[in-house]
């Protein structure tokens, strides 16, 4: 599953759409979601600034007066992925959004189709703002502080890993990343959340926006079959510390890396360096 780092990667890869002026919209099969509007009524407008919001992407429409109209709200679901470019060829049978556009068509290709394309009239709206009202803090916004991250800890008595993985605490500590930054941050991944005091939320902080900057950098994590807008691979799972390492010798201490599962989920760690 796309987690936010890869959402981030394909961001940055579509971002020559800014500007672009919209001549369709082709929706195939059905989606997780219904479009909520006309496919023609895009038709005009021109595509700002490419935004994200945890695993969503945000595709503002603006009038020819500059004036913004709303915007298509994109989720890559289990296993999608977009593309981008000037001659990406014929639609495949997993193509089911297209919009083109007098610079390119973007593509959204998705095998599953728990992905979607969603138009809100804006973000503070509905129903944008639906389906965003539960995402927790974003990982790099100013006010997601170690304080902040210490506070939303402190009253709750599951493990910490389960609360990452949860989105509540922040967005974007998916498995391979919350494995990691609990490694990073020398915390066992089995500790309850209230146990975890000022000085061990500051490193696991601190972890998290480390962690999410690399796997960032390194083109996101190509577990099953991620790629960019420009169809590239990330890198990411080449240098994860623990994630899929089990019975591997840890970096920091020489300690065997064990897998154990968590809310059915494999978490790694090195019990011999995280401590609880
Ligand atoms: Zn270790």
């Amino acid at each position: 599953m796309p987690e936010l780092p890869e959402v981030e990667v394909t961001r940055r890869s579509v971002g020559g759409i800014e500007g672009a002026r919209v001549l369709a919209l082709r929706m195939g099969k059905a989606l997780r979601w219904p479009l909520g509007i006309e496919p023609e009524s895009l038709v005009g407008l021109q595509v700002g600034p490419v935004g994200r919001r945890g695993k969503y992407l945000w595709l503002p429409m603006l009038q020819a007066s500059g004036q913004a109209v709303g915007g298509l709200l994109w989720h890559l679901g289990m296993s999608g992925s977009l593309a981008f470019g000037a001659s990406l060829g014929p639609s495949g049978k997993h193509d089911h959004a297209e919009l083109v556009t007098d610079r390119g068509l973007l593509r959204l290709t998705d095998p599953r189709r728990f992905g979607a394309v969603v138009w809100s009239d804006g973000l503070d709206v509905l129903p944008a703002s639906k389906l965003l009202a539960k995402l927790g803090p974003e990982p790099f916004d100013p006010a997601w502080t170690a304080e902040a991250l210490h506070a939303a800890l402190h009253g709750r008595r599951t493990a910490v890993k389960l609360a990452l993985l949860s989105g509540e605490l922040v967005v974007g500590a998916g498995n391979i990343y919350a494995s990691d930054a609990l490694w990073q941050a020398g915390i066992d991944p089995r500790t309850p959340c209230t146990r975890i005091g000022p000085a061990r939320a500051a490193k696991l902080h601190a972890a998290v926006q480390q962690v999410l900057t690399e796997a960032i950098e390194a083109g996101g994590s190509t577990l099953r079959d991620f790629r960019n807008a420009h169809g590239e691979v990330g890198q990411y799972q080449g240098l994860a510390r623990v994630y899929g390492r089990a019975g591997e010798a840890c970096a920091r201490c020489g300690g065997t890396i064990r897998r154990i599962v968590q809310g059915q989920r494999a978490t790694y760690f090195c019990p011999g360096c995280q401590r609880r």
